[in-house]
């Protein structure tokens, strides 16, 4: 007995494909799937994260709908994958964030872009905020920097210690039936593999859409995103360093390093989202979990928007426009840090946790591959 119907069913897929074994080469779930003979909650939960969601194995699969044991992998790990999120949250009273996610994402964007746009216009003269401010210090003129420290600082913090929470109950459920502990070669496995999307690319071939030709288009979309997103953050870490180490203020030159790396993140912001988004319309309605479609689309806009709006306040800062445009972008970036537990976001780091546990157990593996 599982605690949810859809473990139930990703349950009785399992077992089919324990039988079946035809896609085990296709990506690291089915030869994980094949070490063991019965799913407890915590395999499941493991083996949905570890899912890319390629599509590979329904287009592949002999027993895929219509066929009687309507076997459709992707989509039951998907939704399995999603409600895991739910189930590992922390604090558990705001598991609810994840249901209606889309909605809530767009109420607490809208909330702190309207609290950044009034509390501008409250706090600040309206000559400075429509003003021209240029050189070092130009954005403390429209909020200082301490109070921006402060409630940034806040709400990364909440963020991080939220998400090490959840992810450290799903390491927990995940890892305990056999006592595994991360190891530094396992971690660099995993490291290689989250990098370039290993499991992302249905088998060789590519991701599968809505026929049966496949593209590496998602995978192209989610390096955009992810390698753009840590650019992204790089450049803030470095105008860290930058503000409390050389006392050099924000902002700075377009050749100096938080710029370039900004730029670079932003772009990559830019374009990995829009293709993450047209992917996900061209894609198999038969692959996708489409409840969660607003969950999805919510964390591409938010990283659309954060990043549109960075790059308008990096051309336009000194302008007039340097004012509503900070304020804006504080407000994007300020909503992506506090839905970032409870939302799309954290499928990055369940995945990553399982692809350490999968590498893990394949150091363990006896030679030969799994056992029969
Ligand atoms: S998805 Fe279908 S073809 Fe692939 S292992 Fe499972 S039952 Fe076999
Ligand atoms: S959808 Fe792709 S990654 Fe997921 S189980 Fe099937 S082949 Fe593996």
């Amino acid at each position: 007995m599982h605690g949810t119907k859809i473990l139930e069913e990703a349950d009785r897929l399992m077992t089919v494909c324990n039988s079946c074994r035809y896609c085990e080469g296709l990506c690291a779930v089915f030869p994980a799937m094949e070490m063991r003979r019965s799913f407890s909650d915590g395999d499941l939960n493991y083996l949905a994260n570890l899912c890319h969601g390629c599509g590979a194995c329904y287009v592949d699969c002999q027993f895929s709908p219509p066929h009687e044991f309507n076997v459709n992998v992707p989509r039951t790990l998907a939704i399995a994958r999603a409600e895991s999120w739910s189930a590992y949250a922390w604090p558990r009273g705001l598991a609810f964030l994840f249901a209606r996610n889309g909605l809530v994402v767009a109420i607490a964007a809208a909330l702190s872009v309207a609290a950044f746009i009034f509390g501008f216009a409250a706090f600040t003269d309206r000559q400075v905020l429509y003003g021209v401010h240029t050189g070092p210090g130009a954005f403390y003129a429209l909020m200082p920097h301490n109070a921006m420290a402060a409630l940034f600082g806040a709400a990364f913090l909440y963020a991080i210690v939220t998400i090490v929470m959840g992810v450290r109950a799903f390491w927990r459920d995940i890892g305990e039936p056999i006592g595994m502990h991360a190891d530094a070669g396992s971690l660099f496995q995993a490291i290689r593999d989250a990098g370039n999307l290993r499991y992302l690319d249905g088998g060789g071939v590519g991701c599968f859409n809505d026929d049966e030709r496949p593209t590496d288009r998602r995978r192209l979309y989610h390096h955009f995103t992810f390698y753009g997103f840590l650019l992204c953050f790089a450049a803030t870490s470095v105008a860290t360093l930058y503000h409390y180490l050389m006392a050099r203020e924000a902002p700075y030159p377009w050749w100096d390093l938080p710029v370039v790396l900004g730029t670079a993140g932003g772009i990559g912001l830019l374009i990995g989202p829009i293709g993450l988004f047209a992917a996900k319309w061209q894609r198999d309605a038969a692959l996708l979990d489409e409840k969660r479609m607003g969950m999805d689309t919510a964390f591409i806009a938010m990283l659309f928007l954060t990043s549109l709006s960075g790059m308008a306040l990096l051309l336009l800062r000194a302008t007039a426009a340097m004012g509503p445009l900070l304020a804006l972008h504080l407000g994007f970036v300020f909503a992506l840090f506090i839905t970032l537990p409870y939302g799309k976001f954290v499928h990055g780091l369940y995945r990553f946790v399982a692809l350490v546990r999968y590498a893990r157990e394949r150091k363990m593996m006896p030679a030969g591959g799994p056992t029969e």
